[in-house]
């Protein structure tokens, strides 16, 4: 064949003779069963597919560094987060409710996931495009993303048990304003903000704690698509998004964000007045204005988008020293469930997957295992006299920690003075929206809400848009009844 020089092999490095014919007896017999390379291929095939992500199936990401430009010594003494430092990333991008092969423009939050290649490990912040989430008790998860996904009779979405859920769990109601503006839908992945959502800790080299915010802020300024856009869009490329980002890589021109944080004196928490642990909500930046760290650029596209992307394994309790994480419990049952999803997903090895392992050294005393890569080395056991690594609690102190008591319940977060449901929703519609934002916020729950929502679901859903807002409620309603 001309132009090819290398022959096919194996995968076990074996030449073989043809690309295009089984082995058979004579031409136009049957095939025979030694044919190899033959079931090999078809072995291969049939287990091309791993599990989708549940949730956020849908995704791209590429690689990068992130560069420390500010001095936040005093606030953390993480290695990766003083000044000049730089640290090569893989980020990954996704939407959460489709599968693998949908619309990358459906209205959807959008993950934001990256992993630092820290010299004291990996750092991870699996974060999203909003700074907030729909719920903020882990018991209510699983319930939201099947509500969110498909039915179990017809196996179709459904806007009825979206509405369904959200109208009984009034805490949603931030994170469905926020979805239902501008920024449900950006324009690209490289066109919207990246948040920790959650709240976690920072702690200095004298120990001192803070709580804190990641905001990547896009240096490419915020772009949206109107829902007629975005419909338009997923008919005529449904991979609008992770083509954007890898064209624009592939063309040089690398997309940036700013790290900024919202940082917070551990003291505070105790008293301010609403939870800051509470992921309904944000931290108003009056309150706790940004402070700028550094700066994130993606500048390499994935050569193999399955080992590299598909396989690439992000969890929140991948936290370096100066960095941990917060009582936050959504973030205390994501620390868990990450790691336990990759293990399901990708096996209990899946840190030795290239793109997932640590580019400083590893000394740990796991062992065993489907796919083990890194090799075991004696001794196999810790405490030992035979020169194994050793923990170095003076070194490495356990200094992210806070106190707590109480008995054991089942129950809501206690309520501060300014934590309700419905302030913060309010504040978007009237304090950062605009006319126009708030014109298209109708017009898209209108349009939702019109898409098969029974009639006491319907109900619900105009009362609870009044609860956000009396007048965009009214407008809602309005705008469904005479739709
Ligand atoms: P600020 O006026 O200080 O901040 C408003 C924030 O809203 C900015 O971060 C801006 O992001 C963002 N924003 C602008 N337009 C939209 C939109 N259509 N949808 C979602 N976000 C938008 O106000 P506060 O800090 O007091 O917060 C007021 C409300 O703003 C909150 O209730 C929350 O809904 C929203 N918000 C707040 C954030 C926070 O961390 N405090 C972060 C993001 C949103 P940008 O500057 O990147 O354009």
């Amino acid at each position: 064949m001309s132009g090819n020089t290398k022959n096919t092999t194996t995968d076990a490095g074996i030449p073989v003779s043809s690309d295009e014919h089984a082995l058979s007896v004579g031409p136009d017999g049957p095939i025979v069963m030694h044919d190899h390379y033959l079931m090999e291929q078809m072995a291969a095939f049939n287990r091309e597919m791993i599990p989708d992500r549940q949730p956020h199936a849908k995704g791209g990401g590429a690689f990068g560094h992130f560069e420390v430009t500010h001095d936040v010594s005093k606030y953390t003494k993480a290695k990766f987060l003083q000044q000049g430092v730089r640290t090569d990333v893989v980020i990954r991008f996704s939407t959460v409710a489709g599968e693998s092969g949908s619309p990358d423009t459906w209205r959807d939050p959008r993950g934001f996931a990256i992993k630092f290649y820290t010299e004291e490990g990996n750092f991870d912040m699996v974060g999203n495009n909003t700074p907030v989430f729909f719920v903020r008790d882990p018991m209510k998860f699983q319930h939201f993303i099947h509500s969110q996904k498909r039915r179990a009779d017809n196996g179709l979405r459904d806007h009825d048990m979206q509405w369904d859920f959200w109208t009984l769990v009034p805490e949603s109601a931030h994170q469905v304003t926020w979805l239902m503006g501008d920024r449900g839908v950006p324009a690209t992945w490289r066109h919207m903000n990246g948040y920790s959502s959650h709240t976690y800790m920072w702690v200095n080299a004298e120990g001192e704690r803070f709580w804190v915010k990641y905001h990547f802020k896009t240096d490419q300024g915020i772009k949206c698509m109107t829902q007629e856009q975005a419909d338009q869009m997923a008919g005529s490329d449904a991979d609008y998004h992770r083509r954007d980002l890898f064209e624009a890589i592939k063309r040089g021109d690398y997309p940036t964000w700013t790290l900024q944080m919202q940082i917070m004196p551990f003291e505070d928490a105790k008293t301010y007045r609403i939870n800051p642990f509470d992921l309904t909500k944000v931290w108003p930046h009056d309150d706790y204005p940004l402070t700028e760290v550094g700066k994130l650029t993606l500048n390499r596209n994935p050569t193999d988008f399955h080992s590299e992307i598909e396989q690439a394994a992000f969890e929140p309790n991948n936290m370096v020293p100066g960095t941990g994480l917060s009582p936050d419990k959504m973030l205390l049952a994501r620390s868990i469930s990450y790691a336990d999803a990759h293990r399901a997903r990708l096996g209990v090895n899946y840190k030795h997957i290239p793109v997932n392992s640590p580019k400083c050294p590893v000394h740990s005393y796991s062992q065993g295992g489907a796919m083990r890569i890194h090799h075991s080395t004696d001794p196999v056991y810790a405490p030992n006299s035979k020169g194994g690594p050793a923990a170095n609690p003076q070194r490495y102190p356990e200094d992210t920690v806070w106190s707590t008591d109480g008995q054991l319940v089942r129950a809501a977060y206690t309520l501060r003075q300014d934590d309700d449901d419905w302030s913060q929703a309010n504040d978007l519609v009237r304090k950062v929206m605009d006319d126009a934002q708030r014109d298209r916020l109708v017009s898209n729950v209108v349009g939702h809400l019109s898409g098969g929502v029974t009639k006491p679901v319907l109900e619900r859903a105009f009362e609870y848009w009044r609860n956000v807002d009396q007048e965009i409620g009214e407008r809602i309603e309005k705008g469904v009844r005479g739709s």
